[in-house]
């Protein structure tokens, strides 16, 4: 299915990196959709490529090394690989925003965080100072930073790390995007913190019709937010389903063992608390892929034959799409 009406459509993408140690296809023909109002979850363990292809939607590769080789990323049907940077320097921030996961990288030290929302504001929206001013700190105080006003003039070294990813949020939302990306934005914040930014930013999509993108290497992080969920490994799509499929009967080997690797609330045994399930192996090198399934070295229920063949996303149904050779045929597991 095309979901040409979709608000995001990815397709194709391929973004690789050419460095003296070789071509590192970090985003491998990867196509997908967002709706309006949608959030959809990216999960992959660390260099799946799912940050990579959050920055190719930025048009923020990183270059030289990095490059798109191929696709077209239409938003609202106009394809922003044929727009030029200072189109897309209108476009970032305005239309899509991205939340990175440490702020602190992101803010400006030597701004206040007032004034950082306050540019933005003024950028995107030509308002003056003093109502981009006032605008900054209506936002901050959206996001429940108390005393608004007086945190609007403090620079980001005088806030905790929740703190800041709430200016952060607050700097994404203030010019109403249609997109948001947040690209693991509670992996640095500690459990408590990372429920009320997550609240937070699910209240928000409700107020301003946000569509999200959270990537993510953490499951249990998008079973409450997510409607959709793509599980990327070695730079390609794995699988992807609404949640309820995904976590009721996912189909690959990685998902099920990703799955197997959250903590469950009172999991126990009679020996005690039972054992988290780890992924065996490491994450691979992209330089060095294995062929045919990259996933069949770790892989507990790999065959001789998954190693020659390259291996498709096939439709198992209700848009539930796997790439594994054990759910090729007409969906059957
Ligand atoms: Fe495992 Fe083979 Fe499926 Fe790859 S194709 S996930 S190696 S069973």
């Amino acid at each position: 299915m095309d979901h040409d009406d979709a608000l995001l459509n990815v397709r194709d993408l391929k973004t690789y990196f050419h460095t003296l140690d070789g071509t590192a296809k970090a985003v491998d023909d990867v196509s997908f959709y967002l709706d309006k109002g949608e959030t959809l979850a990216i999960v992959g363990e660390s260099g799946c490529g799912k940050s990579i292809t959050a920055l190719s939607i930025m048009g923020l590769v990183p270059q030289p090394a990095g490059k798109i080789v191929n696709g077209q990323i239409y938003l609202n049907n106009d394809n922003l690989l044929e727009y030029p940077e200072r189109k897309m320097q209108d476009i970032r921030g305005d239309k899509i925003a991205m939340i990175f996961q440490e702020p602190m990288t992101s803010l400006n030290p030597l701004m206040t965080v007032g004034s950082q929302i306050s540019e933005m504001i003024q950028r995107h929206r030509g308002v003056s100072k003093k109502e981009s001013w006032e605008r900054s700190v209506s936002m901050l105080e959206k996001v429940q930073i108390p005393s608004p006003g007086k945190r609007a003039r403090d620079y980001p070294h005088l806030l905790s790390g929740g703190m800041r990813q709430r200016v952060m949020i607050a700097m994404a939302l203030s010019c109403n995007p249609q997109v948001l990306i947040a690209d693991e934005p509670t992996t640095a914040l500690d459990v408590t913190i990372q429920a009320q930014i997550l609240d937070l930013m699910l209240r928000l999509k409700q107020d301003y019709n946000t569509s999200i993108i959270m990537i993510t290497h953490d499951l249990g992080v998008v079973a409450e937010v997510a409607q959709r969920i793509i599980v990327m490994y070695a730079g390609k799509i794995i699988e992807e389903g609404n949640v309820f499929s995904i976590f009721e009967d996912p189909r690959h080997p990685y998902t099920k063992a990703l799955l197997k690797s959250i903590p469950k609330f009172g999991n126990r045994t009679e020996h005690g608390r039972e054992p988290l399930q780890e992924i065996t192996g490491i994450v691979p090198n992209l330089y060095t892929l294995a062929s045919g399934c990259s996933f069949h070295p770790r892989c507990k229920e790999a065959m001789d034959i998954c190693k020659l063949k390259e291996i498709q996303l096939t439709d198992v149904g209700d848009g539930h799409r796997v790439r594994c050779l054990l759910c090729d045929q007409k969906g059957e597991k």
